[in-house]
């Protein structure tokens, strides 16, 4: 394992029942880097961070975390481990406030953690997200979509992520929003050093800014490299640009 090397992956082979959804995937997160995971729609995305975060058992493969075999260990215990995943759909708690989301997002590491730690990680987070702090009172069901995923991920940033898994925090967001909360996901890796793995459908947006980028097919990587040389790749302009937020 290369010593910058926060996730490692290796031949990674998941199936629901008779279908492979992934096919000895192999990829590795560098330490402090945004990873852009891209691919079409029922490429093997989502199964690919389910099971990082332990949802999902391979058939076969390795996953390293900080020189830790992770493989098939319980959700729970990985994210104990600061490895938080934001689901898809963006799932707050749309009866609570805003302030109760945040202090949610503390539950696995509230008995080490004092109130006075967990203010202070607050005002750090609205340091990055103002509108939260505006709306800090507000029921989180009353927010709009991209309010509402801003709060998904502020949220996973209480849990103090090493590493965070992002499952297409843009869907169904208006383009301006899309690169606002794209801006905001390059943001936490700038201010808070926090080393992500982003998938998305908005290719060029995420390309812009993200360091690297894996492109997955059918259950299989098909391509790696600099997100500059993928934005400028012809096969991956035919297959996904034109119709994404630049
Ligand atoms: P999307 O962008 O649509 O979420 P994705 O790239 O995340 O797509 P996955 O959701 O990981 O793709 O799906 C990969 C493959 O596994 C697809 O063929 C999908 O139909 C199949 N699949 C996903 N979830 C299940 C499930 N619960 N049961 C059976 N097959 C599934």
């Amino acid at each position: 394992m290369k010593q910058d090397s926060l996730l490692h992956i290796e031949n990674l082979s998941v199936s629901y029942g008779p279908i492979q959804a992934l096919n000895e995937v192999s990829l590795q997160v560098r330490r402090g880097e945004v990873l852009a995971l891209l691919g079409a729609n029922g490429a093997g995305k989502t199964t690919l961070l389910q099971t990082i975060s332990g949802l999902l058992k391979p058939t076969n493969g390795r996953i390293q975390y900080n020189n830790e075999d992770i493989t098939g260990i319980e959700a729970e215990q990985i994210v104990s481990k600061h490895l938080i995943h934001v689901p898809e759909h963006r799932q707050v708690f749309g009866t609570l406030s805003v302030m109760d989301n945040l202090h949610l997002g503390t539950f696995h590491h509230h008995r080490k953690t004092g109130a006075k730690e967990i203010q202070d990680d607050i005002e750090k987070i609205f340091g990055l997200f103002p509108i939260l702090k505006e709306r800090q009172k507000q029921l989180a069901g009353t927010l709009s979509g991209g309010q509402q995923q801003m709060l998904a991920i502020a949220r996973a940033m209480m849990s103090k992520p090493e590493l965070l898994l992002l499952d297409e925090p843009s869907l169904g967001l208006a383009p301006i929003i899309v690169r606002e909360v794209l801006q905001l996901v390059k943001q936490l890796r700038d201010d808070f050093g926090t080393t992500v793995l982003l998938i998305e459908q908005n290719v060029v947006a995420s390309l812009k800014i993200a360091d690297r980028a894996y492109v997955i097919s059918h259950g299989e990587i098909v391509k790696e490299g600099p997100a500059l040389e993928l934005l400028n790749d012809n096969e991956v302009k035919e297959a996904y640009l034109g119709h994404n937020v630049g």
